[in-house]
C-alpha cells in the first residue's frame, strides 16, 4: 500500500510526500514528485505534522469520565474509583478502550501508555483501531508479599499473549505505586521487565501523602526507595513525580528515567507543583500524558501541551518557561523516542505517523505561527487526517464504526454502574 500526498506543507515548504507500507519513502519537491500511489491525497490545504505520543493512561477509564469530580486523590480513589473498579469485566474495558481510542485519533494521538486492568480488553480495542500501544495490566498486592508470585505470573501470561495481536501493540510491565505493591513484586516485575526487554512505568511521587508515608514506612522519599530497591533504569517511565528533591532529580537524572508529566491531573487532584523548571535544569528526560478521562477529563493532547506551558509559566512568573517548540517535541519526537519507536518526525525512513491539519481551520489563521497556533490555538476540530504505521485511522474527521463505538461504550457503562 502506498500513499502520495501531494503539495503539502512541511516545516514551511511545499512538498510531496510518498509513503510506502508503514514508512515515509521520499520527500520529494512537487517538481520533483512521479505522482503515482495507491492513494492520492491532495494536500495544497493541509500541513503535515507529526502525531502525538501520550505517556500514560488508564484507557478504559473513558467509562468513569465525570464519575468523580472535585474529590481528594485518596479519597477519589479509596472511595469512588476502586469500589466501581471491582466491579469491571473485560467486556467494560473493551468498551472503554475504543472509546478512548476513539477520543485519542479525533485528537492527533497515534500512541498510548496504558497501565489497567483487562489487558486483552484495551489491546482488542488498540489493535482494532489501528493505534499503537504499550499495555500493562496494573499490578496491585495489596503490599502483600506472598502474592509476588502471582503478580509476576499475570504479568507473564500477558507477555506471552503478544503475538495474539499486531506488532502495533506490545504488553509492558506497570506496578501501582510504591503505597500499593511490595517491594518483593516490585522487585520481580522490574525483573521480569529487564528480562523481556520491555517499558516497565509505575506512579511516583504524586502526593504528599505518599511521600510522608513513603518516609514512615521505608524511611526514604519515593524515589530514593525505588532506586534502594535497583528499580530504576532507562526504560523506567515515572509517572507524576510532582514531589523531588534535589537527591530525587539526580537519581532520575543518573539512572534515565523518564518522568511522565500529567499536568492537567495533577491540578485537578491538586496533587501540588511539578517544578519543571528544576526538573529540566537537572537534564532529566520528559513527555507529557493526560493520564486517564477521570482524573482530566479527556484525552486530548492537544489540551495537555498548551495547559502544561501555561502552567509553568503561572508558576515560575516567567513567560519565556516550556515554550511552544519546546512542549511539542516532549509530546511528538522525545515522546517516541521514550517509547522506543523510530517516530515522532516527517523524514524518510521514519514510521509513517502523521497529522494533516487543516490550515484554514479558524483557529490556525492567519497562517505563519503553525507550531504556536498548535499549542496555544487549536483545537481537535482542525486535525483532518490521522495517519497510523502507514493507515489512515481518520480522513475528513471520520473515523470507522463512530456510532458503534459510542453506542457500545454508553451500554458498558450503563452495565458497570447497575452492577
Ligand atoms: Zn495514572
Amino acid at each position: 500500500m502506498s500513499i502520495l500526498i501531494q503539495n503539502v506543507l512541511l516545516n514551511d515548504e511545499r512538498k510531496d510526500i510518498i509513503i510506502k507500507d508503514n514508512k515515509f519513502s521520499k520527500i520529494l519537491d512537487p517538481t520533483d514528485s512521479i505522482g503515482s500511489s495507491d492513494l492520492l491525497i491532495d494536500g495544497t490545504r493541509f500541513a503535515i505534522l507529526p502525531a502525538f505520543y501520550n505517556m500514560h493512561t488508564h484507557s478504559a477509564m473513558t467509562l468513569m469520565r465525570g464519575y468523580a469530580d472535585d474529590i481528594e486523590l485518596h479519597s477519589w480513589l479509596e472511595d469512588h474509583i476502586w469500589p466501581l473498579e471491582a466491579n469491571l469485566t473485560e467486556d467494560h474495558v473493551y468498551h472503554g478502550a475504543r472509546l478512548a481510542a476513539l477520543e485519542m485519533i479525533k485528537s492527533g494521538t497515534v500512541f498510548f501508555n496504558d497501565m489497567y486492568f483487562f489487558p486483552y480488553g484495551t489491546a482488542k480495542a488498540a489493535d482494532e483501531m489501528g493505534l499503537r500501544a504499550d499495555i500493562a495490566p496494573v499490578l496491585i498486592d495489596g503490599m502483600n508479599a506472598a502474592r509476588a508470585k502471582e503478580m509476576i505470573a499475570y504479568a507473564q501470561e500477558t507477555i506471552d499473549h503478544s503475538g495474539d495481536y499486531s506488532s502495533r501493540v506490545r504488553f509492558a510491565v506497570s506496578p501501582h505505586a510504591i503505597y500499593t505493591v511490595s517491594a518483593e513484586t516490585l522487585k520481580r516485575s522490574f525483573a521480569l521487565a529487564q528480562k523481556e526487554n520491555l517499558p516497565f512505568q509505575i506512579h511516583l511521587s504524586e502526593s504528599q501523602t505518599e511521600v510522608k508515608n513513603s518516609i514512615k514506612d521505608f524511611g526514604l522519599r519515593p524515589v530514593q526507595y525505588l532506586e534502594s530497591l535497583g528499580i530504576l533504569d532507562s526504560n523506567v517511565t515515572a509517572i507524576h513525580c510532582v514531589h523531588l528533591d534535589d537527591r530525587d532529580r539526580e537519581i532520575l537524572k543518573k539512572h534515565n528515567v523518564s518522568i511522565a508529566h500529567c499536568p492537567a491531573s495533577n491540578m485537578k487532584l491538586s496533587s501540588g507543583h511539578f517544578d519543571y523548571v528544576k526538573a529540566k535544569q537537572a537534564d532529566i528526560k520528559m513527555v507529557v500524558a493526560t493520564d486517564g478521562a477521570c482524573s482530566n477529563n479527556n484525552l486530548s493532547l492537544l489540551e495537555e501541551m498548551k495547559i502544561a506551558s501555561l502552567r509553568e509559566k503561572a508558576f515560575s512568573g516567567d513567560p519565556t518557561v516550556l515554550p511552544a517548540r519546546e512542549i511539542f517535541d516532549m509530546t511528538t519526537i522525545k515522546a517516541a523516542k521514550a517509547a522506543g519507536l523510530n517516530a515522532g518526525k516527517i523524514e524518510e525512513g521514519m514510521l509513517a505517523d502523521c497529522l494533516l491539519v487543516n490550515l484554514d481551520h479558524p483557529t490556525l489563521v492567519p497562517r505563519g505561527h503553525l507550531i504556536s497556533d498548535i499549542v496555544y490555538s487549536a483545537n481537535p476540530e482542525c486535525i483532518d487526517t490521522v495517519i497510523c504505521d502507514g493507515n489512515i485511522l481518520m480522513r475528513g474527521r471520520k473515523v470507522k464504526n463512530e456510532d458503534d463505538i459510542i453506542k457500545g461504550a454508553n451500554e458498558a457503562y450503563r452495565d458497570l454502574i447497575r452492577k
